[in-house]
């Protein structure tokens, strides 16, 4: 299964992608992550993307497209994969669509995390991580509701999106996602 998973900020995107991976025996590609590495490890790449994450701002394609290119070549990804903050634009989803046409994949199904605005803020000043500066969070929100929440319509049209409720506890939202990948499965069989 390759799957995509879209959620804003504070969504529990981490949590369900965790618990995902391991029922789907997948990779998790984690663009977030793959550039907080990039930033510790101080590589060219890492030390520009730095400079747009510290602000909430989305980092250029050009570094992000090469590391998914990358990653999904790897033979671990033969078999699927789950996509966690890639694609965040409709831009990025055409350029996926593209790359894994080359590499004759596809996307088996879309799964958003829906949590409105004012529990995303209430949870963020629940936890108050150091890296969790309100303005900064504030903008990210802004960023996936300009940018990255019109690729639900764009996933919507082809029929592969599920989106779910992101309120509840992480076993309560788990059941939503496994019922979801459920119905990829049955689509996948063409049932
Ligand atoms: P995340 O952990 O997914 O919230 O990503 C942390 C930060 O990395 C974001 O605020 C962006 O600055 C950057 N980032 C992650 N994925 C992407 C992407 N697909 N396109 C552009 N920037 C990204």
């Amino acid at each position: 299964m390759r799957i995509i998973l879209i959620g804003p900020p504070g969504a529990g995107k981490g949590t369900q992608s965790q618990r995902l991976v391991e029922l789907l025996g997948v990779p998790h590609l984690s663009t977030g992550e793959m550039l907080r590495a990039a930033v510790r490890a101080g590589t060219p790449e890492g030390v520009e993307a730095a400079t747009y994450m510290e602000q909430g701002h989305l980092v250029p394609d050009a570094i992000i497209v090469g590391m998914v290119r990358r990653r999904l070549q790897a033979p671990d990804c033969r078999g699927g994969c789950l996509l966690d903050g890639f694609p965040r634009t409709r831009h990025q989803a055409e350029i996926l669509d593209d790359l894994l046409e080359r590499l004759a994949m596809t996307v088996d199904g879309v799964i958003e995390l829906a949590v409105p605005r004012d529990e995303l803020i209430r949870r963020m000043l629940a936890r108050k991580r150091e890296d969790d500066d309100p303005e900064i969070f504030a903008k990210r929100i802004t960023s996936f509701e300009v940018q990255t929440a019109p690729l639900l319509d764009y996933y919507g049209q082809q029929g592969k999106l599920a989106s779910i409720d992101g309120l509840g506890t992480a076993d309560e939202i788990f059941e939503r996602v496994k019922e979801a990948v459920r119905r990829f499965e049955r689509s996948a069989r063409g049932l």
